[in-house]
């Protein structure tokens, strides 16, 4: 595993398809989130900010297709990729799809194998550490598949947590991380840590990153949390 695990967000209302599917997703080295309606999803993505969501189209109160039309609405959630999940097989459904932003749509039955591709495919775009990527921002090169940070061409010495920390920022230059959003990235939903540890962690990568006097690169936001620019 490098950098830190994906988060999808499996929206299905059929248990045993959801339970199924979140079994491979975690298989495939995935953390899931699960959501049995319209309105649960749109909490979940509010509160956990998943790396990618999979969609069924027919839910009970708020509809597949309304969900993925608000999330594309909105500034903070439209990069989130979506993928569209629908047991309608005929093409005007899936234009429809498409055109209410879904990345991308799937026709029921489909084969897992191919499901875990094109999740593979959106999350090399939304988390590109986590897939093995090389991240830059300004002089620093975080490369995900070696777990080397260089700056200015010098290797920074970082520890596995801070490593993650500068993952999940440098994958979104200028997003603004609340400290729970953080704990949830870095250390997982399952384990319990307090959120001082953040700023503790959030320290040394600053020491760490400002070796030989080079500027402070993540900026504290009063209030909200940090940023990486
Ligand atoms: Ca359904």
């Amino acid at each position: 595993m490098s950098a830190s695990r994906p988060t999808v967000l499996l929206v299905e209302d059929e248990p045993a398809q959801r339970e199924v599917l979140a079994y491979n997703l975690e298989a495939g080295g995935l953390n899931v989130l699960r959501a049995g309606d319209g309105e649960e999803a749109l909490l979940l993505v509010a509160e956990c900010a998943p790396d990618l969501i999979l969609l069924d189209w027919m839910l009970p109160n708020v509809s597949g297709i309304e969900v993925c039309r608000q999330l594309k609405t909105r500034s903070d959630t439209k990069a989130v990729p979506i993928i569209m999940l629908s047991a309608r097989s005929e093409e005007v459904d899936m234009v429809r799809g498409l055109e209410t932003g879904a990345d991308d749509y799937m026709t029921k039955p489909y084969s897992v194998a191919e499901l875990m591709a094109r999740v593979r495919a959106q999350l090399r775009r939304s988390r590109p550490a986590a897939a093995g990527g090389r991240l830059e921002f300004q002089d620093i090169v975080l490369d995900g598949e070696t777990h080397r940070v260089t700056r200015g061409g010098t290797e920074v010495k970082l520890g596995p947590t801070e490593f993650r920390l500068l993952a999940a920022f440098i994958e979104k230059p200028g997003r603004v991380f609340s400290r729970e959003q953080l704990l949830d990235r870095v250390w997982g939903r399952d384990i319990h840590v307090d959120s001082r540890t953040v700023d503790v962690h959030i320290g040394r990568l600053r020491k760490a990153l400002g070796q030989g006097g080079r500027d402070d690169v993540l900026r504290t936001v009063r209030g909200a949390g940090y940023a990486l620019g």
